[in-house]
Parts: C-alpha cells; structure tokens; sequence
C-alpha cells in the first residue's frame, strides 16, 4: 500500500473564532518562505521539528544531560543557550527524558486522514460558516499536502479557508484554488524593496498570486501593522488601492505585538521585537480611517 503523504503541523487550534467565519479547525502548517522580521511564530520558519526549551521548568536534575547521545546540554540550566543547537539532531530524547516538561518539540506529522478525522469531530460546532482554515508559516510551503487536505475536506462537505500570504508555486496554488472557500491575504508591503527589506524576498510572486487568490476566491485583505516598517501613508494607500481594485470587501488590520518574544528565547534565538517602538492608537485610527476612505471594512486585530 502506497504510504500517505504527511504534513508538518506546529499546532492545531481547535473552535477557533479568530481564522475567519464562525467556528473553525485551524492547522498551522511549518515552513515558510518569507522571514518577517516582527514574525510572532518562529517555530513556523522552517519545516522541520524545532526544539524548545524553558528553563523556567527546569528543576535541575540533570537526566537530560545523560540523556542526550550529542552531549548537547549543558549544566547551565537557567540559560536559553544551554542546549548547543550546532550539535543537537533532534532526536527528541531530552523531550521525552523531561518529566518537567521543560523540553518540548514543535513539529508533528500528521496525514491527510488524520486531520479529516478531527474535522469530523469538531463538525457539530461548526453550524453554517464553521470548517477548517490552514495556516503557518505559510500553508504553500507543503503545497502538496495543502492541496490533498482541502480536496479530501472539501469532498466531506467542509468549508476552507486559506490563510496565505500570497507565496508560492502559482501552478500549484491554481490548482488548490477550486477546494478553497475564502482567502485570508497577508499583505505586508507594496513596494517590492520595502518588501524584501522587511520580509527578505520581493513581492513579485506575491501580487501576482494575489490577483488569482482575488479573482477565484472571496478574499478578505489583512495586514500587520508594524511600526516603521510598512504604516507610512503610502503603504496604506497602496494596499487600500490594491484591495479595492480586486473586489475585496474587508481589511484585517493586525497591530504589531510581541507576545511571540518568548519563544524566540526558547528556540535559542534573538527576539527581534528591541528595534520595534510601540505603535501609538492614534496611528491604528489613522490606517483604519485610510482603509475606510477607501470604500473598505475594517477590522483591529482579527476579529471575525
Ligand atoms: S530533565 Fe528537565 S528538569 Fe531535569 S535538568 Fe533536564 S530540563 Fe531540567
Ligand atoms: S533533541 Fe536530542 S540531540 Fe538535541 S538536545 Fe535533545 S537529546 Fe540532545
């Protein structure tokens, strides 16, 4: 028998209210292709599994130590650094090792199949607007497994949502199109340097997928609002124009916050959130009046 093919998941939010209408089965896919510097979800970078470590937990007993066959933890047991992340190969050893959870592990393969069978099971919640919406990361990044996922929810009679923003393969994003019910587009800067400065590769691709994802699907527009990055009046205007001209109708405008700092420490990487000043709600009332001017609804902080 042909094996399934498998994705990588970094979590499954289950009766979420938050990745577009009604009640919804949210599976963040890992992996991306972009490296937004005010990212909350470092643990979505890349697709493979990524260990964390809180060294609050920890109560120093020293087994993972023994545990670990690369010799990669230290006895610095309060440090984020503790783990040598050069040597360690993932073997999940300290993981399991740890009866304090102090180690955990983001990355869990899961099938097609798998996944159906937790739609089947929240389905009673998700009345007429309820399903499953993918997310990341960028869902893209395992396009594959992305396109076997919605086709197999939608021949169960789900809704789908795809929260993308806007990478990858267009062959294979058209392809997965007609399985999607609504786009959620990550919009983040029209200016293709402003783009790459802030994300680390241009928005070509991306405005070209984005007038495909406009002209298939219903597409509401959301983008992170980051001070100094993309909240000049020319930004905002850019992408009002944009959403206007492809028919959308909303705008989810998400102000930067920091709340993915801690993870960052627990990944054994730099938080990038010290550059960031914080943005004044003067300037959140600004965008929305901006957007609005436009013609478009909008929304602070994604709420459906
Ligand atoms: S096994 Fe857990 S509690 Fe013990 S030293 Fe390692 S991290 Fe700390
Ligand atoms: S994942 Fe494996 S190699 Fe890495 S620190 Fe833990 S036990 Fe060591």
């Amino acid at each position: 028998m042909e094996e399934q093919l498998k994705g990588l998941v970094s979590e499954i939010t289950r009766f979420s209210t938050k990745d577009g209408p009604g009640i919804r089965t949210t599976v963040f896919l890992k992996g991306c292709f972009l490296r937004c510097r005010w990212c909350s979800n470092p643990e979505t970078f890349t697709c493979e599994k990524m260990l964390f470590y809180i060294p609050a937990r920890c109560k120093e007993c020293g087994r993972c130590e023994q545990a670990c066959p690369k010799g990669a933890i230290s006895s610095d047991y309060q440090s984020p650094q503790r783990i040598d992340r050069a040597l360690c190969d993932r073997c999940m050893k300290c993981v399991d090792t740890c009866m304090y959870h102090a180690f955990s592990c983001s990355g869990t393969e899961y099938t097609v199949d798998d996944i159906v069978r937790i739609l089947e099971r929240d389905a009673p919640f998700y009345g007429d607007e309820g399903g499953l919406t993918v997310s990341g990361g960028e869902p893209m990044f395992q396009g594959r497994f992305l396109k076997e996922l919605f086709h197999e929810s939608k021949s169960r009679g789900f809704n789908n949502i795809l929260d993308t923003c806007g990478y990858g393969d267009t062959e294979l994003l058209k392809s997965i199109l007609p399985d999607v019910d609504m786009a959620l587009l990550d919009l983040k800067a029209m200016d293709p340097e402003l783009h790459r400065r802030w994300t680390g590769v241009s928005n070509e691709v991306i405005l070209k997928n984005a007038e495909i994802i406009t002209s298939s699907v219903k597409t509401r527009v959301s983008i992170p609002l980051i001070p100094g990055a993309n909240d000049s009046v020319e930004n905002i205007e850019a992408t009002a124009s944009f959403a206007k001209e492809h028919g959308v109708e909303w705008v989810d405008i998400n102000p930067l916050h920091k709340l993915g700092a801690g993870k960052y420490g627990y990944l054994g990487l730099e938080s990038p959130y010290d550059g960031f000043p914080d943005l004044p709600e003067e300037k959140v009332q600004e965008v929305v009046s901006i957007f609005e001017r436009y013609g478009l609804n909008t929304t602070v902080g994604r709420m459906m």
